[in-house]
């Protein structure tokens, strides 16, 4: 479903009314070339959306990213690979993205606790302390710090970083991404309910957990980005419940909406990542490249907010960093 202003309404109809029409061309708007890079809003204003049109528009750009339509660049937003995020297939791990990091580390000796405060790179290695000062060294590292955490300034290094990295993480938004995810004692939803993408109200979108798997718990996940995420993240967690179900009562009017428990998570109040997810600013062109660089001695780079191979900012954009950087790290020990 999607709500254009007036309540959820099954794809198909909503995108039937004519106002709409105009936004349909929008991918493909994106994907021939542009000469400059302008903001998501200069982009819309540009290509005349109104009504419906440019609330889909908006969507397009909005829905994902957690900014802006000012902050939002269109080629980052084409260079992160977000126009085929958007347009390709969903998948997801069945036994959850834990799975993943299991395999990864099964064998490795990892520390956890150690909270970084400075890191000391060279030509020679790498030496990190935490706020106690005690001491780890290595003959190479790869950072992975979010990218909230490195401009919030709570990593010191010695040396600075050079002047590329410094400007390619002012170029980086870290928005705020919120979940709340609930379940109900029974669905007060359609049968056939995926997702109900949402123009307005505090939600951003909403998606029905156990979709196709008949007979599961009835689990709704609300999902918010950018100011919707800041404006929920100032209330209390009863209050950011409270909100969500008179939102979802405006959508589904009928049905009782008891809700047997729920969790609250918002990126942007963890002090380990201080935000969900990163996009680049009008202008910002490369900066992923730019922060990636091997130009800090024997301190590599890798992380979601480096990829740029694969599309930012995600599990796979961040895994196939980790493994440009490893081989980094081997050249300049083989070196
Ligand atoms: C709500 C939400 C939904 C998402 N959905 C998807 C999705 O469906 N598919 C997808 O592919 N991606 C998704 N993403 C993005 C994906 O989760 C991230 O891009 C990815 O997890 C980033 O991996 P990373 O290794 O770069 O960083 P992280 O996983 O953030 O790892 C960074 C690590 O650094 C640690 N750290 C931070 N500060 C310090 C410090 N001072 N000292 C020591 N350690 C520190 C953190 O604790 C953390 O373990 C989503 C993100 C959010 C927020």
């Amino acid at each position: 479903m999607i709500d254009l202003g007036e309540g959820g309404r099954w794809l198909p109809l909503a995108l039937a009314h004519p106002q709409a029409w105009h936004a349909f061309g929008i991918f493909r708007r994106l994907a021939t070339p542009q000469p400059h890079d302008i903001s998501a809003r200069h982009f819309i204003e540009r290509c005349g959306y109104r009504g419906r049109a440019r609330s889909l528009a908006e969507m397009v750009f909005t829905s994902h990213l957690p900014g802006s339509l000012d902050d939002i660049g269109i080629q980052g937003f084409i260079d992160d690979g977000i126009l085929e995020l958007e347009t390709s297939m969903d998948y997801r791990i069945n036994q959850g993205h834990d799975k993943l990091i299991e395999h990864i580390g099964n064998g490795i000796q990892v520390e956890f606790g150690f909270v970084v405060r400075t890191i000391e790179w060279s030509e020679d290695g790498v030496v990190i302390r935490d706020v106690a000062g005690h001491e780890r060294s290595a003959r190479a590292a790869i950072s992975t710090l979010p990218v909230g955490v490195l401009q919030n300034g709570a990593i010191s290094f010695r040396p600075e970083l050079p002047e590329a990295k410094r400007t390619a993480l002012r170029q980086m938004v870290m928005g705020p991404v919120l979940k709340l995810i609930m379940r109900f004692e029974e669905p007060f939803w359609p049968r056939r309910l995926a997702a109900v993408y949402c123009a307005s109200g505090p939600i951003t979108l909403y998606w029905n957990v156990f979709y196709g798997a008949g007979g599961a718990m009835p689990v709704l996940t609300a999902y918010c980005t950018g100011a919707r995420a800041a404006a929920l993240a100032e209330l209390s967690e009863e209050e950011v419940v409270t909100r969500v179900l008179g939102d979802l009562r405006r959508h589904f009017p009928r049905g009782s909406r008891r809700i047997i428990a729920w969790r609250l998570v918002d990126w942007s109040g963890d002090p380990y990542a201080r935000g969900g997810y990163t996009f680049l600013r009008p202008g910002a062109r490369g900066a992923r490249a730019r922060l990636a660089a091997p130009d800090t001695g024997r301190l590599m780079w890798a992380g979601a907010e480096t990829a740029t191979e694969q599309i930012a900012a995600t599990v796979a954009g961040a895994y196939a960093t980790g493994l440009r950087a490893s081989s980094e790290v081997l050249e300049a020990l083989n070196a």
